[in-house]
């Protein structure tokens, strides 16, 4: 582009400035004028770029791409997105869960696997991790485990000590901590790890049977982690390398892809499974409810623009379309509040309407109005109306999925099955997918984690905690950790955490 090519720089209602680099003062040497409305308009646009990050997962990246169904699951599902044959537009963002925006990407921490189709019906958002499984079942826990994860009152630094107060407190961790501390807890690439919806959906078919489903992206580059030694070098390397990496692979034209695949169970099978079918810390066992394949998605567009199309995209799990819905899992049910909340808070009550949020669909929605709208609805303004507004059409929707339920009000956990309990998942991980290899590097990586700071009553809680897990794990653990304390200048164990002190532990 030659120099007179070049668009002349305006002002962001359109109107050309007169110059680039000086602004308006009195005199080469004389104060600054009230009336340089461009500077004006810079200073202060500049001061309101940042827009609140995300409260857990603020760190991503993602693309755009499609998804493929190339089997035949209309007996399960009615959802046109996974009729056989079709391709739908997708986009998808991975991040971390408790580190900041400007956080490495390479430290140990869950991934979070959101994807968005934009089906011919609507949205529809599968929320999920890297993982299969999560820290917790209770909603009611949740503010209180990011907090752990996040950075103490005080010093405003992270704290081993709270984390792991927490989480041997909450002995329903013990299956997801296993895995965070085990190989996949630091991924290679976001090429390299699966995704899982994790939670329990609802599939429904064109004879509204229903059955139950977990979501599996299976990554077709395999699964690569990093060791601990190796995410610690990238950490101080190249603080954005899972970013990076999926960025120059896509422009160089090697896209990633994943598998899908779904567990079903049948809908009565849920009353009687061993293991609550709804309980976020657990798995389906893959001899119970085989995988079952339904089609490939791939990742072939990177974002243009970072803050438009990443930082202001809104995932929320209860974006459903006909063919799927949800299911009685607590967790699900309390996401499809918070995860809408959160858009509303960061980006406004129209955050939909931000062009990456808005479905290719049509939407012909009854709200109205507030701050940020730029597309509203035309009269008839309420329904129901004989002005020919929209009318519901109940047979196009499954309405999120509906199943019975009855009984008191109780604030109680979930009713145990015959299989349930918070330490055999974990266990069956440790003793019969993990090797040898697999299994020391879960427990270097266990030691290493405890020595950052961990408080001695909370260290003797964790060694019953991995007991718990495995009796041999939990040996291992506490023999390492008694090991390196002994090798350790005494007055640095002192310093780590000097805000901790046996005293301060009334539990
Ligand atoms: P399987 O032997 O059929 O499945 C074991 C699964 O473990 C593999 O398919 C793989 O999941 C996953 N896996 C392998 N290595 C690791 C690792 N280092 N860290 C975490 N996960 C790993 O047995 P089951 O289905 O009976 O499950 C046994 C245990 O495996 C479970 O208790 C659970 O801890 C774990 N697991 C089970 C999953 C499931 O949905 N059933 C999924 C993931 C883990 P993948 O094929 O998804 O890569």
């Amino acid at each position: 582009m030659t120099a007179q090519e070049r668009p002349p720089t305006t002002t962001d209602a359109g109107v050309p400035v007169a110059g680039d680099e000086h602004s308006l003062s009195v005199g080469p040497d004389g104060p600054l004028l009230l009336q340089d409305h461009y500077l004006i308009e810079q200073m202060a646009n500049f001061n309101r770029e940042r827009i609140p990050e995300r409260q857990p997962h603020a760190k991503g990246g993602g693309a755009f791409g499609r998804f493929t169904t190339t089997q035949d699951v209309s007996a399960f599902t009615r959802a046109g997105v996974f009729a056989p044959g079709r391709e739908t537009e997708v986009l998808i963002r991975f991040s971390t869960v408790a580190g900041e925006r400007g956080s490495p990407d390479t430290w140990r921490d869950p991934r979070g696997f959101a994807v968005k189709f934009y089906t011919d019906e609507g949205n529809l958002d599968i929320v999920g991790n890297n993982t299969p499984v999560f820290f917790i079942r209770d909603p009611m826990k949740f503010q209180h485990f990011i907090r752990s994860q996040k950075r103490r009152a005080a010093n405003n630094l992270r704290d081993h000590d709270m984390q792991w107060d927490f989480w041997t407190l909450s002995p329903e961790s013990a299956h997801q901590v296993t895995w965070l501390m085990g190989d996949r807890g630091i991924p290679r690439s976001w090429r390299h790890m699966n995704g899982y919806g994790s939670h329990t959906y609802m599939w429904i078919n064109a004879d509204k049977e229903r059955f139950w489903v977990k979501y599996h992206f299976k990554t077709d580059q395999g699964i690569e982690c990093f060791t601990q030694d190796e995410g610690d070098q990238m950490a101080a390397i190249d603080t954005d390398y899972h970013q990076r990496d999926l960025f120059e692979h896509i422009e160089a034209g090697e896209f990633p892809s994943w598998t899908l695949h779904v567990q079903i169970m049948p809908f009565e099978d849920a009353k009687t499974y061993r293991y609550n079918p709804f309980d976020l810390t657990k798995v389906w066992p893959h001899a119970d409810y085989p995988l079952r394949e339904v089609g490939r998605l791939t990742l072939d567009r990177n974002v243009t623009d970072y803050h438009t199309e990443m930082e202001q995209a809104a995932f929320e799990p209860n974006n459903i379309v006909a063919g799927t819905g949800l299911s009685p899992d607590r967790m699900l049910l309390a996401r499809g509040f918070s995860y809408a909340d959160a858009h509303r808070a960061r980006l406004g009550v129209n955050y939909r309407q931000i062009p990456v949020n808005s479905p290719k669909a049509p939407v012909h929605s009854y709200s109205k109005d507030g701050a940020m709208r730029v597309r509203n609805v035309t009269d008839p303004v309420y329904a129901p109306n004989s002005y020919g507004g929209p009318r519901a059409q109940p047979g196009l929707t499954d309405d999120g999925g509906t199943w019975h339920a009855d009984g008191e009000m109780v604030r109680t956990a979930y009713t145990l099955r015959r299989d349930d309990d918070d330490w055999s998942q974990a266990g069956t991980m440790v003793r019969e997918v993990l090797d040898d290899a697999a299994r020391d590097r879960l427990v270097t990586n266990i030691v290493g984690h405890l020595l950052n700071g961990v408080s001695e009553p909370v260290l003797l809680r964790a060694f019953d905690y991995w007991r718990h897990v495995d009796k041999d794990l939990g040996d291992k653990i506490e023999a390492g950790v008694r090991a390196k304390q002994g090798e350790k200048d005494p007055k640095a164990t002192a310093q780590s955490n000097p805000a901790r002190s046996s005293a301060q532990h009334k539990a």
